[in-house]
């Protein structure tokens, strides 16, 4: 790690000055950015401290939907009575993500920005050619080990997938990015690669995070968030969905659903074939099945990755199933 220069910042407005110096980024748990920073990847000139803001850790639910802090921890926003009951999707992904020391120390603004955990991005020192890490270096990954590698939004410049849990589920329920001076929709929040894998969100240098705010739907209060992984605790996804549903009044016909996908995307993805498809009909095992498939259309695989493209239908369908037996 090279050496930088640290400022404690006491008000937003001094942490976006701070911010926009080259060279600046901003620090929350730091729970990312010290481990990107020791294998060389983040090498920033100044450290602007933003734990210090105050208020920005708070969480407020009403009636209209939830306005999360950027400061509140992962554990304070999966453990929070209204969050739990008013949106289990999100309370669910947070339990679901990292481990409990991780969870208490990182921030839900901290989370939304993390990086992929593609192995060749994170090992500057043996693998030199990451488009993501230098653009126009080449992409490691792509004839490399791709196991973990995302098989919808790829390009031909980066195949990295999203890594992160929490905003899955805030995507499936159009959550909203706000960034101060303007709000950013949080599917728009999250690029896909094309060309230019680097940019990976739609914040310029010197923009804070202040909030994030979810709208209040029935859907997003019947909903789940159900991960698959190689090991049940500490552990990304390799595939996993945020899924709510409402039902009309017979309680058996979809009239609103919401499904978005992690681990199989290079950014949290939002499965509107899935739901169209299923809105207006029966809950059925079959029928879920089916229209589950959707939600991996335009999959490119890239060898050892093949299995996500069956896995994510899997996925999908037994969320949406899980959901309906509590209909
Ligand atoms: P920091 O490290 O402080 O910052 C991360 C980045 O965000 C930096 O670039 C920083 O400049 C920027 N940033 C921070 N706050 C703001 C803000 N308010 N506005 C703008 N930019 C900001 N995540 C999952 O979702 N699921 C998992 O299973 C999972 N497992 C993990 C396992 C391990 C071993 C580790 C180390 C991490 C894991 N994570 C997982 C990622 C973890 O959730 C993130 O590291 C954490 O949420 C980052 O939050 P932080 O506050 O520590 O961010
Ligand atoms: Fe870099 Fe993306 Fe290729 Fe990974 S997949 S090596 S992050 S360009």
């Amino acid at each position: 790690m090279r050496d930088f220069s640290y400022l404690r910042a006491n008000s937003v407005d001094a942490a976006r000055q701070a911010a926009a110096l080259p060279g600046a980024m901003l620090l929350a748990g730091g729970t990312t950015l010290v481990d990107l920073a020791k294998c060389g990847v983040a090498e920033p000139d100044t450290v602007v401290d933003i734990t210090h803001l105050k208020g920005l850790d708070r969480i407020t639910v009403d009636d209209r939907g939830a306005m999360i802090g950027a400061l509140a921890k992962m554990s304070s926003v999966a453990d929070h009575a209204a969050i739990k009951s008013r949106f289990p999707a999100v309370s669910e992904a947070l339990w679901q993500a990292a481990s409990a020391q991780l969870r208490n120390m990182a921030t839900i603004g901290g989370n939304l920005m993390q990086r992929t955990r593609c192995p060749y991005f994170r090992d500057p020192a043996n693998f030199p050619a990451c488009n993501k890490r230098t653009p126009g270096s080449g992409c490691s990954a792509i004839g490399g080990v791709t196991r973990g590698h995302a098989v919808l939004g790829t390009s031909e410049t980066c195949i990295a997938t999203y890594p992160g849990d929490l905003a899955t589920a805030l995507v499936a329920f159009d959550a909203t990015v706000h960034l101060g001076d303007r709000q950013v929709a949080v599917d728009d929040f999250f690029l896909l690669p094309g060309a230019t894998p680097d940019r990976e969100h739609a914040i310029a240098q010197g923009e804070v995070i202040i909030a994030i705010s979810i709208p209040a739907s029935p859907a997003a209060q019947r909903s789940t968030y159900l991960k698959i992984r190689d090991r049940q605790s500490y552990e990304f996804a390799v595939a996993s969905a945020a899924v709510g549903i409402e039902f009309e009044a017979d309680g058996r016909t979809i009239k609103d659903l919401r499904v978005a996908l992690g681990g199989v995307a290079t950014k949290p993805w939002r499965a509107r074939a899935v739901e169209e498809a299923l809105k207006g009909k029966v809950l059925e095992s079959d029928t879920v099945r089916r229209a589950s498939l959707l939600a991996i259309e335009g999959a490119v695989d890239h060898g050892a990755n093949h299995y996500k493209i069956e896995l994510a239908p899997r996925v999908v369908a037994r969320a949406i199933l899980k959901v309906g037996e509590t209909a």
